[in-house]
């Protein structure tokens, strides 16, 4: 057979078309649309009970959602248009009931958020209705007398996730799909960008096509920004006494929502289920219901349906969502021909199941890439910042966590490969790009000053050693010859070194504004004529020479305006470092600590946001005093370092130059590779979470 236009040569036994790692909702779906399709499938799961897949409360709610006009809304009201049908064939192959419900959304509004829903739904008119108080009592008699209106989404729904993960299971094994669950995969072995089978915890597995449906596990196989973000959830009984069912359609509250469960197949009239979620926490994989969590539930829960408060406890439970960065799926192609992606679904995998099993059925086995699918390529994670500035559609970029940026395709070592089959990737080559500020591009991450060496050639060698091709120059110090200053044109081989005219010593923006502009003619005399930039430092404290935050914003909306790159030199906070970046900075420059004092990395929490939400460069300056600190900048996933006093200071600066050169190097090696993620417990290898406790 031929995938993907390329045939492989694999000296090895072939147990199947096509092999999928993960036996969730993902996992079986597209197993189920490939089966249909003609293809022999594999599916290997850990533990089809960990899924999030049992543990979602099934609500299909793109629109109780508020998910906004985007590809991702697209994706999910053509995944809820399938579902009728897809649910109908799933429920002939498996001959069991899948629970889907379309029994539309009620959003209801408190007191307190009245005017707010109704404007922010504004765009919605066309699907949702706005209920008064009356109206929404009609609809759902019951609910708190705190309510005052609501939202009615007829076009949402919901489905039984539990029922549906049985009907997908029997139909996937009565179309003869080979489901092996209790099968760790342990690596994906690759060569030369393909990849030739997976090392499991039963012995290497391969396939002509692999498919990577692991959920919140994903980034244990491949360097992919997908981590788990818990959620607790329960559910009571509907008690004996009520012969109707109290509830008809999901209640989508704030921070809770309410899922009425029909029966579905084994399920009698005295299990009749209420399903109540969810928390959102970001605890990686600790497991267990916290009381704290099932409080918080309860309390939102009893407030939106008071009745609720005498139903009998029927169930705990918790799983993990697979979230990413912008809270999108990962779908589609992957650096590995044979290797396609389908996770990351967060919190709508549910609804998303028909749809991403169509599209990933139909990129594998007809080579069909439907358009949509380039919106939710994992390379957006790894594109150039420049390139990758717009905000997700779903969510603002302050509340992303950082992700490697600058441009790495990610080099998908397989985490446990076989000695003889794991194929050395060069990092470097592989994963980086060079520092790019307004549009010139740098090879060194790292940048020095002239300032504070004892000799002129203490200076020059340390420049040398330290590699970098950006060199800051004070430029009042030039102007009035400050000692180590006088012959600073000469000392230095301005060819290959990029001048960084600052403006220290300016107290106020005016003063900033002239400096900057004699920067400007500075680096034409020394030959760099379309040289604009710009390191801007307005000081007007001069025991912590902190900046001013409203002068050095004032300066920069100005010489931005006359055409200079800048790059303000600022106190580490955020929200100064988006408003410099709206007004066309070239970078941020946030300070470690203060100038001089080597106090290292004092600001970090405030610069890893800066990081987080930054669409420029951001280089962390001053304060730094060792290489390990320098190290821990560059981890946090900043673009690049200015770093003048701990070397030239140092007893040797030529040595210390070189020491931090290769510390700012690892450090941006170790943030592209992807550090592990700090864990409170031991991570036993048999994993406890997401069990169901009754
Ligand atoms: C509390 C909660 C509520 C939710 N509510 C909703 C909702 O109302 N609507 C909605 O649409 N979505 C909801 N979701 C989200 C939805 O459940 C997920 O997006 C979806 O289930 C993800 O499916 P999946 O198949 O990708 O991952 P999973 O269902 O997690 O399946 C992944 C499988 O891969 C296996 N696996 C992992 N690593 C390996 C490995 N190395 N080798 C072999 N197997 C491996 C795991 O054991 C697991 O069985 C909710 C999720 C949670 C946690």
């Amino acid at each position: 057979m031929e995938l993907d236009g390329i045939k492989y040569k694999l000296a090895m036994n072939v147990s199947s078309d096509v092999l999928i790692i993960g036996g969730g909702v993902m996992g079986l779906a597209i197993a189920i649309e490939l089966k249909l399709r003609g293809a022999s499938v594999t599916v290997l799961s850990r533990d089809f009970h960990a899924a999030a897949s049992l543990a979602a409360a099934g609500m299909l709610a793109p629109q109780a959602e508020e998910i906004p006009p985007s590809p991702m809304l697209e994706l999910c009201l053509r995944s809820r248009s399938l579902y009728p049908e897809w649910t109908r064939k799933l429920e002939e192959l498996s001959g069991e009931p899948t629970g889907y419900w379309p029994c539309g959304i009620l959003a209801p509004v408190y007191e307190e958020a009245r005017g707010k829903r109704p404007e922010a739904r504004g765009n919605q008119e066309e699907v949702a209705q706005w209920l008064d108080r009356d109206a929404i009592n009609l609809y759902q008699p019951g609910l708190s007398s705190d309510v005052v209106g609501g939202w009615w989404y007829p076009e949402d729904g919901q489905v039984d996730n539990r029922a549906l993960l049985r009907a997908l299971w029997t139909a996937a094994e009565s179309l003869g799909v080979d489901l092996r669950d209790g099968v760790t995969v342990e690596g994906i072995v690759q060569q030369q960008r393909q990849v030739i089978g997976v090392q499991t915890s039963v012995g290497v597995s391969r396939a002509e096509h692999y498919v990577l449906a692991t959920g919140a596990w994903s980034n244990e196989l491949l360097p992919i920004p997908v981590s788990p973000r818990k959620g607790q959830m329960l559910s009571v009984r509907v008690p004996n006494f009520n012969n109707s069912f109290p509830l008809q359609r999901v209640l989508f509250g704030s921070d809770i929502y309410i899922v009425p469960r029909r029966d579905s197949g084994s399920e009698t009239l005295r299990e009749r289920r209420i399903v109540i979620g969810a928390t959102s926490e970001e605890v990686g994989f600790t497991p267990h219901n916290t009381p704290a969590g099932i409080q918080a539930l309860l309390q939102r829960a009893i407030r939106l349906y008071p009745q609720l408060q005498h139903y009998p406890i029927h169930e705990f439970w918790w799983g993990f969502r697979p979230a990413t960065p912008d809270e999108l799926p990962i779908l589609g192609s992957s650096p590995c021909k044979n290797l396609t992606l389908a996770t990351g679904h967060y919190r709508n995998g549910i609804l998303l199941a028909p749809i991403t099993a169509a599209l990933i059925a139909d990129l594998i086995w007809e080579q069909k890439s439907d358009s949509l699918l380039d919106h939710f390529h994992y390379s957006r994670f790894y594109r150039n910042k420049s390139q990758n500035n717009s905000p997700s559609p779903l969510l603002p970029r302050s509340s992303l966590p950082s992700i490697p940026k600058g441009g790495p395709e990610p080099p998908l070592l397989s985490s446990h490969p076989s000695p003889k089959m794991q194929t050395l990737v060069s990092l470097e080559q592989s994963i980086d790009r060079p520092l790019t500020i307004a549009g010139k591009t740098f090879q060194s991450r790292l940048m020095t000053g002239t300032g504070k060496y004892r000799t002129m050639e203490e200076m020059q060698q340390s420049i040398t050693a330290s590699g970098c091709q950006i060199v800051t120059v004070a430029v009042r110090r030039v102007q009035t010859n400050a000692p180590g200053h006088e012959g600073l044109a000469e000392a230095l081989d301005w060819t290959k070194i990029w001048m960084l005219p600052n403006t220290a010593g300016c107290q106020t923006a005016d003063e900033a504004i002239r400096v900057a502009r004699l920067g400007r003619e500075m680096a034409k005399l020394l030959g760099q004529e379309d040289n604009n930039f710009v390191k801007l430092e307005v000081i007007p404290d001069l025991k912590y020479l902190l900046p001013d935050p409203i002068g050095t914003l004032e300066a920069a909306e100005k010489l931005v305006k006359e055409g200079f790159a800048v790059l303000p030199y600022i106190n580490a906070d955020p929200i100064l470092a988006k408003r410099l970046e709206d007004v066309g900075c070239a970078t941020v420059m946030p300070l470690a600590s203060p100038i001089g004092s080597g106090q290292g990395l004092k600001n970090a929490a405030n610069i890893g946001i800066i990081i987080e939400n930054a669409g420029i460069p951001v280089v962390v300056d001053a304060g730094i005093g060792t290489p390990s600190e320098a190290a821990q900048a560059m981890e946090l996933g900043a673009d690049a370092l200015l770093i003048n006093s701990a070397i030239a200071g140092a007893k040797n600066p030529a040595a210390m130059a070189r020491a931090m050169s290769l510390a700012t190097e690892a450090g941006h090696l170790a943030y592209l590779a992807g550090r592990i993620p700090v864990k409170a417990y031991a991570s036993a290898s048999s994993p406890l979470s997401g069990t169901i406790s009754s």
